[in-house]
């Protein structure tokens, strides 16, 4: 199948192939068709999979070949939950309605207020935005969704997630439901408040699940180590960064803490480095990650800010300095690398405060993972045997009560009078305490490495 099959305008068709793209993705051949009928749709894909062109193109498409319902309401909207992934979106749109007469316009959380007033009373026919900031607008009265046409949900998931629960739903209900059309994009379906809203937002949708979240993706060459505590960890960071062959790196850590101070000792290793973590101001956070993007550091260390969405083409490495609480979110941050069929590395270092973590990203995946190591950099840590639940406790309990039961007996032949004597006394035997089951003993933690 190509994009020709799509029927698609041949304007967008030239803009296609002066990007380079000869073949849609899955999400793309299966989401494109589906879109352009006008039906609504909750597709899954996962990340670094073309769906941003899956919208893009049918909205595209859309607005080109009819007419606006009213003369001054935006036709198009799409919600992103970060502003980097808005800002993304915004610049594939605009690849499209660059030397159009259609205008697309980026109103985020961060950016000053009185501007976007501006901006909006241009009467733009796109809008990419962060939903709390859009809806600050909305309430305002600064634009209206009478005319909206079409309502995109990218990251569903996550929007939820972070608490955007009020805003969507408050969007939603300004825009008229019979003339609208939404299209709603998700990680995962396997999330039971994405359903919801997909209930309540969607009329009869379509439902598209591509290369479910926990399926493996190929390109990206998964790789674990052990690591004993933060030193260790911050000496095999130095290990990779020194002896791996990347572009460009970018290193998740857990805390604002840790990517500042990492970024301070790789700069002192004279690594040109840039930090992204949440208390920078929204003007910082661009000029980081355009900066980035554009190659003049080699090394971006950040927090889960920058895990999903962003399109970073020259990432071929990324390292988890800790892991992420949430599986899926190990998935979006090795998800930086491997994007459009480029090979990718992605190195996860587990200490001792990674190890459920990590036990829980191997039941998502549903892959055991085996560990390497650095010679000269191997850990005593060798990851902790699993606790057991309470019932499997009280199972094994009864089961070795069961096995102890079935054994005979041994009956001391005591007189009465030995017994009373022994009573008597200190009791040796019967005051003993009782010796834990196996299950009990297996049950304990391996205490952790120094
Ligand atoms: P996305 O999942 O939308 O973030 O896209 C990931 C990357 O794939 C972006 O760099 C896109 O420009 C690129 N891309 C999108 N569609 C195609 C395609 N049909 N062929 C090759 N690359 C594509």
């Amino acid at each position: 199948m190509s994009f020709h099959d799509f029927g698609l305008d041949k304007r967008l068709m030239s803009k296609i192939e002066h990007l380079g793209f000869t073949e849609p993705t899955d999400i793309q051949r299966q989401a494109i068709p589906i879109a352009m009928t006008g039906q609504d749709l909750i597709a899954s894909s996962k990340t670094g999979s073309g769906k941003t062109l899956a919208f893009i193109l049918p909205a595209m498409q859309r607005i080109m070949k009819t007419r606006a319902l009213t003369k001054r309401d935006p036709r198009v909207v799409i919600l992103t939950p970060t502003r980097e992934l808005a800002k993304q979106v915004f610049g594939q749109l605009r690849l499209f309605t660059g030397g159009s007469q259609f205008k697309a316009v980026l109103i985020l959380g961060g950016e000053n207020f009185n501007d976007q007033v501006k901006t909006l009373e241009k009467d733009p026919h796109f809008i990419v935005a962060t939903p709390g900031r859009l809806t600050d607008h909305l309430t305002k009265g600064h634009f209206y969704l009478n005319g909206l046409e079409l309502l995109i949900l990218d990251e569903a998931d996550r929007m939820l997630d972070l608490g955007f629960a009020k805003e969507l739903t408050l969007i939603n209900n300004k825009a008229d439901h019979r003339k609208r059309q939404t299209l709603m994009f998700s990680a995962t379906l396997d999330h039971a408040q994405v359903n919801e809203f997909a209930m309540a937002l969607l009329n009869k949708p379509k439902r598209i699940a591509i290369g479910a979240a926990h399926t493996e993706h190929q390109d990206i060459n998964k790789r674990f180590y052990f690591a004993d505590d933060l030193m260790h960890k911050q000496q095999l960071l130095s290990h990779f960064l020194g002896k791996e062959n990347f572009q460009q790196a970018v290193v998740f850590t857990a805390t604002r803490a840790d990517t500042e101070r990492l970024a301070n000792e790789l700069a002192q290793q004279n690594y040109s480095t840039a930090a992204l973590s949440g208390d920078l101001s929204q003007g910082q956070r661009n000029q980081i990650m355009e900066s980035f993007a554009k190659g003049q550091q080699k090394i971006l260390i950040t927090t889960d800010l920058a895990s999903r969405g962003l399109d970073l083409v020259n990432v071929s490495l990324v390292i988890n300095f800790d892991l992420p609480k949430h599986s899926e979110e190990f998935v979006h941050r090795i998800g930086r690398t491997g994007r459009a069929g480029n090979k990718g590395d992605a190195i996860s270092l587990i200490g001792p405060k990674d190890w459920q973590s990590f036990k829980q990203i191997e039941s998502f995946l549903q892959q055991s993972f085996s560990f390497d190591s650095v010679d000269g950099l191997k850990a005593k840590f060798k990851g902790l045997k699993a606790k057991q639940s309470t019932k499997d406790k009280v199972k094994a309990e009864q089961a070795s009560k069961k096995k102890q039961s079935k054994v005979k007996p041994h009956k001391p032949k005591v007189s009465k009078k030995t017994f009373f004597a022994q009573d008597a006394g200190d009791m040796p035997v019967l005051k003993r305490k009782k010796a834990l089951p196996p299950s009990e003993i297996d049950s304990e933690e391996i205490p952790e490495a120094e």
